[in-house]
């Protein structure tokens, strides 16, 4: 008798991005088939049984499928909203006047305490909505802006929920080492003593963080507060990812791969030192034009180097309410091109296999391949080059997710 599958996709072009194959890992007559929300089969009519069975056949009318996208760094949960600090700096107000007018990142932190789990949900469901209606079926959401045991694990509970509240699968990031709050009055030590001691360990009791994320700069946290957190991750058992060389290089790239970081994020100024110590690691430089963009960077990433060290490399939204206020995927991948230079393949390989591997879950995500979970985006388009190509278009034919 032959097999029954739950689904089957057929007639279908797909870009399986499978790390053994060239490219884009290409089936021009492809199948894929489902069973208890896996692929069980990903690859060329020819080899699949024609008498297969299943409850639902679904013929795909020549269209390509790629793996649900990942975007593997966002800050996607916050309160308030920072449009009006935008207007004043268009206007030419001075970052102490902005300040001044209760804006920047302390604003961010005072909105995210005052608001309700509830209420933090509702603000970031749009945002998620935005992802997911390109085809995103895995987000990361950092805390980092609550900056108190309290208002962290809040913000991670929310980003949590999200994913019962829509299909989709998220993973959380604890970023208690954002930025120093207020009432710290300017002892970094001190609170990163707090982030180690009380906020981390709570936070990992909880099970509410799949990593723990760190910003090592020079308005932020040096690399001995940084390693003091990756430390304490270390002791809990909780992988680490760095905010790294955005805008300095402090070695920020080095130190993550000391500590075998999934990933290192930004990169703007890692020099080729810093790339081949995450290439030996196996720390995946995940890139961020969208923030890049916004603040008027000029400083690229260092692409070549990663290339010739073979440094996996991802792209992500980095959305968050201060430098990065994106909610697409698509135009992260244009911007990775126009911006930084990446390839077509480099592009979609940084929002699927890359993404999952920066996040840890390469095994069940990321990649067209029986065995792992059936998340796809099938896409009314002729080539996969079209999804970097155009600019604020979404050609998301249907985006499945567990195999529904
Ligand atoms: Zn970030």
């Amino acid at each position: 008798m032959a097999e029954r599958f739950d689904r089957i996709w057929h007639n279908a072009r797909l870009a399986t991005m499978r790390a053994d194959r060239p490219d884009l890992g290409e089936i021009e007559r492809g199948v894929i088939a489902a069973r208890g929300g896996h692929i069980l089969y990903a690859g060329g009519a020819a080899d699949f049984p024609a008498d297969a069975d299943a409850i639902e056949r679904i013929d795909c009318e020549g269209r390509w499928i790629t793996p649900g996208l990942v975007d593997c760094h966002t800050h996607l949960v916050y309160g308030g909203n920072r449009a009006h600090e935008f207007e004043l700096r268009l206007k030419g107000a001075s970052y102490e006047e902005i300040a001044r007018a209760g804006g920047g990142i302390v604003s961010t932190v005072a909105a995210t305490r005052k608001a309700s789990e509830a209420e933090l949900v509702a603000s970031a469901l749009p945002r998620l909505d935005a992802l997911i209606g390109e085809g995103v079926t895995t987000v990361e959401v950092k805390s980092g802006y609550g900056l108190d045991a309290e208002t962290e694990m809040r913000q991670l509970s929310a980003a949590r929920s999200l994913g019962r509240h829509r299909p989709v699968a998220i993973r959380t990031s604890f970023l208690g080492a954002h930025a120093l709050p207020v009432e710290a009055d300017g002892d970094k030590d001190r609170y990163i003593d707090l982030v180690c001691k009380e906020m981390l360990p709570a936070v990992a009791k909880a099970a509410l963080a799949d990593a723990v994320d760190a910003f090592m700069e020079g308005i932020a946290f040096s690399a001995e507060q940084t390693a003091r957190v990756f430390e304490a991750a270390r002791v809990l058992g909780l992988p680490v990812k760095l905010h790294a060389d955005q805008l300095s290089n402090l070695g920020g790239a080095a130190l993550a791969a000391k500590f075998s970081a999934l990933s290192a994020d930004h990169l703007e100024h890692t020099d080729e030192a810093g790339a081949a110590a995450m290439a030996r690691a196996g720390t995946v430089a995940v890139l961020l034009p969208g923030a890049f963009y916004f603040i008027r960077e000029t400083q690229k990433p260092p692409v070549e180097a990663f290339r010739k060290h073979g440094v996996p490399m991802a792209l992500a939204t980095d959305c968050n309410p201060g430098s990065s206020p994106l909610t697409s995927l698509l135009l992260a991948m244009n911007m990775g091109a126009t911006l930084f230079r990446m390839t077509v393949a480099e592009c979609l390989a940084g929002v699927t296999r890359e993404g999952a591997r920066a996040l840890g879950v390469l095994d069940e995500a990321g990649t067209l391949e029986a065995g792992k979970w059936c998340d796809l985006a099938i896409w009314d388009i002729e080539r996969p080059a079209e999804l970097v190509y155009r600019i604020g278009f979404n050609p998301l034919h249907r985006r499945v997710w567990r195999g529904k």
